[in-house]
C-alpha cells in the first residue's frame, strides 16, 4: 500500500492503531478497514490567461463504500497529494460514522493554488476536474463538497458542468452550492455555527459563561470566519484571528463585523490594521478559553500542545493535532477540553447530508429546520462521545474515533466479504 505516503498519512495511519487497539480488533481485519477502496489521480490541463497551457494534478479518495455513497470535499492546494487526501477522506469515514449518516468518507482536491489563479482559471481547473471524474462520480456513488480552496461558487461549476454531461439538472451531485443552485440554507454557515455549538456545549460542562468567555481563531476562511461570528453572537470575545495574509490580536477584543466586511471585499484579512497585527507563530499559544484552529492540519505538534492555554480546543480544521501533540494533551486533560475534528467540524457534513436529502426529494427546509437539526444531530454524538470517553476511561479523541470505526468495521462484518 506504498502509494499513500506523507506525514498526513501516517497521521491518519497511527491514529486507526490506537482506536484498532482500544477496540481489539484482531491485525488481519485492520487493513481492510483503514486502507482506500479506490484512489483516482487525473490530469487537468488547462490554458492560462496568458495562453500557455499547464496541466494540474487530480486526486479523489473514496475510502469504503459500506454504507452507501462516499461523500467529501474537494481542496484546492498547491501542495496537495494523494497521501493526505487519503488521510483526510479516511477521517470522513470517521465523521460521517459518529454522526450517523449513510455514507462512506472520500476526498478529493487539485494541487493548485486558488489564490494565485484568476477567476477563468479556476472556472477552467475546476470544471476540467468534474469533467475527468464523471466517471467516478454519481448522486448514489460519490458526492463532493467544498474543502480549503473551494467554496460555492466551484460547486455550482461542478453541479454544471456534470449536469451538461447527463442532458439534464443533477444537483445532488454536489453539496455546498449556492442556494439559487439546488443548495440549502444554512450550509455554507454549517461547519463554524457547529463548532460555537459544541464549543458552548463544552464550555458547560466547565462552568464557563459565553458572556465575558474569550476565543482566538486561526483561519479566517469558511470555517475560521462563520466560527468567529457565531462564537461573538453567542456573548465571547474574539482577542486573535489569523489567516495566510495576516493576523490580528487585541486583547480588548476584534471587531469581528468589521473583519468580516473586510475579507468580504478584499477576499483575505491583510490590510485590515497596522496596529493590531500579531506573531502568527504566537498566537495558538495565547490565553482564551476557546481556540479553533480553521485553518491547516498539523498546526499543534508537541511543543505547542505544551504551550496552549486555551481551556477548550475547538478542532475546525481536519487533522490540526499530530499524535505526538496528542500524548501531550491526554496528560492535560484536566486543564484543556478537547473537541476532537471528526465531531467538532462535523456540521459541515452532517448540513452536507441534508442538502443532499433535500435535493433527491426536490423538498426544501427553511434555515431554522436545517439548524434545529444540526444541533439535534450534533447534540446526540456529543452526548454519545462524552458518555463513551467517561465509561472507558479514554481521552475525547479517542472516544469519538472509537464510536466511528466500530460502525464502519460492524458494518462491514455484517455484510462480509465479497465473493
Ligand atoms: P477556506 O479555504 O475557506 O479557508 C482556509 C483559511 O485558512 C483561509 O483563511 C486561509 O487564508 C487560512 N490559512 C491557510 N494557511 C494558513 C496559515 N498558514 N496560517 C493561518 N491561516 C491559514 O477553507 P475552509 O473550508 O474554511 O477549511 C478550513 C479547514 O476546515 C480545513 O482543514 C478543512 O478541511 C476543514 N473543514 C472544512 C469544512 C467546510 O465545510 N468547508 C468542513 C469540515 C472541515
Amino acid at each position: 500500500m506504498s502509494i499513500y505516503t506523507g506525514p498526513v498519512f501516517e497521521m491518519a495511519r497511527q491514529q486507526f492503531q490506537v482506536i484498532a487497539d482500544h477496540l481489539e480488533i484482531p491485525e488481519d481485519e485492520r487493513d481492510r478497514i483503514l486502507y482506500p477502496k479506490r484512489a483516482i489521480a487525473v490530469s487537468c490541463p488547462i490554458h492560462r490567461d496568458d495562453g500557455r497551457t499547464v496541466v494540474y494534478q487530480g486526486y479523489r479518495v473514496q475510502h469504503h463504500l459500506t454504507l452507501g455513497p462516499t461523500k467529501g470535499g474537494t481542496r484546492f492546494s498547491p501542495t496537495l497529494d494523494i497521501g493526505e487526501v487519503a488521510a483526510l477522506a479516511i477521517w470522513m469515514s470517521w465523521k460521517c460514522a459518529l454522526a450517523g449518516l449513510p455514507y462512506g468518507g472520500a476526498k478529493g482536491g487539485v494541487a493548485v493554488d486558488p489564490y494565485a489563479v484568476s477567476k477563468r482559471e479556476l472556472e477552467a481547473v475546476s470544471r476540467r476536474y468534474m469533467q475527468e471524474m464523471i466517471p467516478f462520480v454519481g448522486p448514489h456513488i460519490d458526492v463532493m463538497a467544498p474543502d480549503m480552496g473551494t467554496n460555492e461558487q466551484v460547486m455550482a461549476w461542478f453541479m454544471d458542468t456534470y449536469s451538461m454531461y447527463q442532458g439534464c439538472t443533477v444537483t445532488e451531485i454536489v453539496t455546498g452550492k449556492p442556494v439559487a443552485s439546488g443548495g440549502t440554507e444554512g450550509r455554507r454557515e454549517a461547519t463554524g455555527r457547529g463548532i460555537a455549538y459544541l464549543a458552548d456545549r463544552a464550555m458547560q460542562r466547565l462552568g464557563i459563561a459565553p458572556g465575558g468567555a474569550t476565543a482566538v481563531v486561526q483561519g479566517f476562511g469558511n470555517v475560521g470566519s462563520v466560527a468567529a461570528a457565531t462564537l461573538a453572537e453567542r456573548g465571547l470575545k474574539i482577542l486573535g484571528v489569523s489567516d495566510h495574509t495576516a493576523c490580528y490580536f487585541d486583547a480588548a477584543g476584534l471587531p469581528v463585523d468589521a473583519l468580516l466586511a473586510h475579507v468580504g471585499k478584499h477576499g483575505v484579512l491583510k490590510g485590515f490594521s497596522n496596529q493590531l497585527a500579531f506573531d502568527p507563530a504566537e498566537l495558538l499559544a495565547q490565553k482564551c478559553d476557546v481556540l479553533v484552529p480553521a485553518a491547516l492540519e498539523r498546526v499543534i505538534d508537541a511543543r505547542m500542545a505544551g504551550r496552549l492555554q486555551c481551556r477548550v480546543l475547538a478542532e475546525g480544521a481536519n487533522g490540526p493535532t499530530t499524535p505526538e501533540a496528542d500524548e501531550v494533551l491526554n496528560q492535560r486533560r484536566d486543564e484543556i477540553f478537547v473537541i476532537p475534528d471528526i465531531l467538532c467540524n462535523a456540521g459541515g457534513v452532517v448540513v452536507s447530508y441534508f442538502e443532499w436529502v433535500q435535493d433527491l426529494q426536490q423538498f426544501f427546509w427553511t434555515e431554522t429546520e436545517v439548524t434545529d437539526k444540526l444541533y439535534h444531530v450534533l447534540d446526540r454524538a456529543f452526548g454519545q462521545v462524552m458518555t463513551r470517553a467517561e465509561k472507558d476511561k479514554v481521552p475525547i479523541r479517542t472516544a469519538a474515533m472509537a464510536i466511528g470505526v466500530a460502525k464502519v468495521r460492524n458494518a462491514k462484518n455484517t455484510r462480509g466479504l465479497f465473493p
